[in-house]
């Protein structure tokens, strides 16, 4: 941490600075300028706060060196984290990205469900996302069909073979949701839920982690690190798109350059959800392309056998034959890919 005194700080505004850095475990470097003192503390002592070290009198400034997570970050592992699941799936690093698609919503009909299922699979997806629990903005909105839709999620990896991803809300169905996904998601909303990201630590399997839509790119990794310092590393980190001025035609901003700067700053996998991120089913294929170009590891896309008779978010989803469509040009875009240039470490 660097902190730059006021010209006007008196020795005593700087000796108070010091003595309080010492006291928390920092080396200090003091270079007195002609005009300003500026005091370099050394040490990985994450847990201070900047802001109680600016407040002090006499400080102009106070600047990090290191960022505030540590198992979330590059420093604290050079390698990117690949995750492979029992049936040899692999997300992270330098794999092939995969796609997770399926309806926003599970819904009664459980024939729908097992159309999108069989048509992922044809197109040689591994995982299938719908929502059993749902996080709507309008309380009068389909909630959810919970442990219904979950077990209908059950039938259609058993059909398949697909992989299951679906979101929990709440710490108390954490158990229930486990024992049904092989990758539980924490939607937007629940980005700083502290609890849940606690709760979901504790558990054995990986943690779909999407970004809260007014979430800076350190507040998204220190909720990262909420999971994985209570024990599980596995997490998967998802760009769904931030809040912007204009929401005329796109439903959020697509925040593309967070990829990048991610896979710069973190070795966690990260993929891009163009379908919340953009809230219409045309802007899917451009934006997966350009996410895929930026290195994202794989892509979640909205998918249902009659998106216009959809519970919720028909207007972002594909229906099957635009999913094959679309599927068939992203595997072929995937297969260009050029594996070495992907990996944003290397700057
Ligand atoms: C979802 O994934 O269906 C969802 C509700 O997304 P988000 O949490 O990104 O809004
Ligand atoms: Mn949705």
């Amino acid at each position: 941490m660097i902190i730059i005194m006021e010209p006007k700080a008196t020795e005593a505004e700087i000796q108070k600075v010091v003595t309080s850095m010492e006291a928390k475990g920092f080396k200090i470097i003091l270079n007195k300028g002609d005009v300003m003192t500026v005091i370099a503390a050394i040490g990985d002592k994450r847990m201070v706060d900047p802001a109680s070290i600016a407040s002090l009198e006499g400080v102009r400034d106070v600047k990090l060196v290191q960022e505030p997570y540590k198992l979330a970050s590059r420093e604290g592992q050079e390698e990117d984290t690949v995750i492979e699941f029992p049936n040899g799936v692999k997300i992270g690093g330098l794999e092939k990205p995969v796609l997770m698609v399926g309806p926003c919503s599970v819904e009664k009909d459980i024939d729908g469900l097992l159309q999108v299922a069989y048509a992922a699979k044809e197109m040689g997806v591994p995982f299938l996302r719908g929502g059993a629990f749902k996080p709507r903005t309008s309380p009068y909105e389909f909630q959810g069909l919970e442990e219904q839709a979950l077990k209908y999620l059950a039938t259609a990896r058993e059909k398949t073979g697909l992989l299951i991803v679906t979101e929990v809300m709440d710490t108390y169905d954490v158990p229930l949701v486990e024992d049904y996904a092989d990758v539980v998601q924490i939607g937007a909303r629940n980005m700083q839920n502290f609890k849940l990201l606690k709760a979901v630590g504790k558990c054995d399997k990986p943690v779909l982690l999407k970004r809260g839509p007014a979430a800076s790119i350190r507040e998204f990794l220190l909720a990262a690190e909420h999971i994985m310092c209570n024990g599980n590393e596995k997490v998967i980190l998802c760009e769904r798109g931030i809040k912007g001025f204009d929401s005329t035609f796109t439903r959020n901003t697509l925040d593309l350059a967070a990829v990048p700067v991610i896979k710069k700053y973190s070795h966690l996998p990260i993929v891009v959800d163009p379908s919340h991120a953009c809230g219409r089913r045309y802007l899917i294929e451009p934006m997966s392309k350009a996410a895929l170009m930026t290195g994202a590891n794989g892509l979640l896309i909205e998918v249902h056998h009659d998106p216009d008779n959809a519970s919720s978010d028909g207007a972002q989803s594909l229906n099957i034959e635009q999913f094959k469509k679309v599927a068939k040009n992203l595997n072929r875009l995937i297969g260009r890919i050029d594996y070495d240039n992907r990996n944003g470490k290397n700057e």
